[in-house]
C-alpha cells in the first residue's frame, strides 16, 4: 500500500514525500480511507504508531475539498484536542509540515501562551485549531472563538486526557459544537472509561486497533537493574558516562524528584534539564530544544510533562522511578525505538518497587530481563520480599533497613563526566 492509494491529494503527497515517508504505518492504511470518508472512528493507537499523521493527513485532505481560500470570514473548520501543550504543539507541527503546501490556516491555542496574541490570531480567522482543553474553554467563555462551524473534532491521546480529568471540560466543548460534525478519537489504550466516552461522542465508529495496543515496540530492548534506591543516582551517572550515551529522557514521579535530579546530574558532570508541570511554559520550551538539539545530555521528566514527546529517534529512556500506572510504562518507552529506529529502556528498580514492576511484567504478559550483575550488590525484586519500612529484621530482631552496601568500599564521587566515563571509584563495573 503507498501513500497514492490511499487517495491523499497531491500536496499531501508532496510534503509526506518531504518528509521522506515511502510507505504509509498500519494505523494510517487503516484510518485514512476511513476518515476521507467522512466516518466516525476509534482509534487505539499509541503515540509512536504514526497516529499524528493518520488522522492529520486525511484531515487536511476534506479541509481543501471544495475549499475557496479568498472567502472571508475564516471560520474554524477543525479542531483538535490534545492533553498536554507539548502535545499540542507537536500536534500544531505535524499540521503545519503536512499542510505546507495547502491554503489553510491553523492556530494552536494553549495554556502559558499569551492569550491576546491568540485572540488577535482567531480574529484573524483560522481552519483549523489545535488545543488543550482549558485554554480552548477560557476563549469559549470570553467568547473569543467561535466553534459554531466545526465538521471535525479530533480526541489526541484520550485516554491521558480523562487520567488528567478533563472529561468534564471535554465535554463543555462538546456543548460548544455544532452536533452534526464527524468524530475521531484516538487513544494509546481502550478502557472502559473510553469505551464510556466513545458511546457518548461517536456515531457508528469504525473501531481500528493498532496490533498488540498494550505492547512495546519489539526494536526496543528492555532491561531491568535491580538496585538499592539509595545507589540509582550513582548507577545511573555511570551508565551515561560509561557508555557515553548523549541523549538519554529520565523518568521520575514527582516534579520535586527531577529537579533534584537534574541537580545531582550536574554534579556528577552531566548536563541535564528538568521538564514537568511546574515550570512556566517557556522554560519547557527550552528544555525540550536543549534536550532535542543536544545542548543537553539528559532531560529529567515527570510522566505527565513528557506525554507523546516525539524526539527523533531517542536512543535511551530511563525509568528513574517506575511509574505507578503500568501504562505509563509503555507510553514512557515509547519514546525510543520510534517509527523503526531502534532504542533501549533501562529501568532502576529498587525492592519497594518490586509490586510496580510485577504490574508492568503482567501488562507486557512477559519478564523484563534482570541485568545479572549491575556492579552492586544484588536485590530482590520479588513482591514479597519487599522490605516493609522500619521491620525489625526476623533473625537480629533490629531495624532493617536493607540497604545493600556497593559490593566493594567506595571512596570518593563517581567522575562518569558524560564522555567516557570511568566506573565510580571502588565500584565493581557492572557486567554487561
Ligand atoms: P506519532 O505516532 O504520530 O507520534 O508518530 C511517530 C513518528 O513517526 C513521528 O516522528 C512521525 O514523523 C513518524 N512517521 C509518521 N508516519 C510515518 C511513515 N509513514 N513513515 C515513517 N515515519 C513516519
Amino acid at each position: 500500500m503507498s501513500f497514492e492509494q490511499l487517495g491523499l491529494s497531491e500536496p499531501l503527497l508532496k510534503a509526506i514525500a518531504e518528509q521522506g515517508y515511502t510507505t504509509p504505518t498500519p494505523i494510517q492504511t487503516q484510518a485514512i480511507p476511513v476518515i476521507l470518508k467522512g466516518q466516525d472512528v476509534l482509534a487505539g493507537a499509541q503515540t509512536g504508531t504514526g497516529k499524528t499523521a493518520s488522522f492529520t493527513l486525511p484531515l487536511l485532505h476534506q479541509l481543501c475539498e471544495n475549499f475557496d481560500p479568498t472567502a472571508k470570514p475564516r471560520r474554524i473548520r477543525a479542531l483538535i484536542l490534545a492533553p498536554t501543550r507539548e502535545l499540542a504543539q507537536q500536534v500544531f507541527d505535524s499540521v503545519k509540515t503536512y499542510g505546507a503546501h495547502l491554503p489553510l490556516r491553523a492556530e494552536l491555542v494553549v495554556g502559558g501562551a499569551s492569550i491576546g496574541m491568540q485572540v488577535r490570531n482567531l480574529q484573524h480567522g483560522c481552519d483549523i485549531v489545535v488545543a488543550t482543553p482549558g485554554r480552548l474553554l477560557d476563549h469559549v467563555q470570553q467568547r473569543t472563538i467561535n466553534l459554531s462551524n466545526v465538521k471535525i473534532l479530533v480526541l489526541d491521546e484520550a485516554d491521558r486526557m480523562l487520567d488528567m480529568g478533563f472529561l468534564p471540560d471535554v465535554k463543555r466543548v462538546m456543548g460548544a459544537l455544532p452536533k452534526q460534525r464527524q468524530n475521531l478519537l484516538f487513544s494509546a489504550t481502550i478502557s472502559n472509561e473510553i469505551s464510556n466516552l466513545a458511546d457518548q461522542l461517536l456515531s457508528n465508529p469504525v473501531n481500528i486497533a493498532v496490533a498488540k495496543q498494550n505492547a512495546t515496540a519489539e526494536n526496543v530492548t528492555q532491561l531491568v537493574y535491580g538496585i538499592n534506591r539509595e545507589y540509582k543516582r550513582e548507577l545511573l551517572s555511570y551508565l551515561i558516562g560509561s557508555n557515553n550515551w548523549r541523549q538519554v529522557l529520565i523518568f521520575v514521579r514527582t516534579k520535586h524528584g527531577a529537579d533534584r535530579l537534574e541537580k545531582q546530574l550536574a554534579t556528577d558532570g552531566i548536563r541535564s534539564v528538568a521538564l514537568h508541570g511546574d515550570k512556566t511554559q517557556g522554560a519547557r520550551n527550552k528544555a525540550l530544544e536543549y534536550f532535542k538539539n543536544g545542548k543537553v545530555t539528559a532531560m529529567v521528566a515527570t510522566d505527565i510533562a513528557a506525554r507523546g514527546l516525539d524526539i527523533d529517534e531517542l536512543p535511551h529512556v530511563i525509568n528513574f522511578d517506575l511509574p505507578q500506572v503500568p501504562e505509563d510504562y509503555i507510553h514512557r518507552i515509547g519514546r525510543t525505538g520510534r517509527a523503526g529506529a531502534s532504542g533501549a529502556a533501562i529501568s532502576l528498580v529498587c525492592p519497594d518497587e518490586a509490586h510496580l514492576l510485577a504490574g508492568i511484567e503482567k501488562l507486557l504478559k512477559k519478564e523484563i530481563p534482570r541485568v545479572a550483575d549491575t556492579g552492586y550488590e544484588p536485590v530482590s525484586l520479588r513482591v514479597n520480599d519487599a522490605p516493609k519500612k522500619n521491620a525489625p529484621n526476623k533473625n537480629t530482631g533490629k531495624k532493617d533497613y536493607r540497604h545493600s552496601k556497593p559490593a566493594a568500599a567506595r571512596t570518593g564521587k563517581p567522575k562518569p563526566g558524560g564522555s567516557g566515563g570511568k566506573a565510580p571509584a571502588g565500584r565493581r563495573k557492572p557486567g554487561r
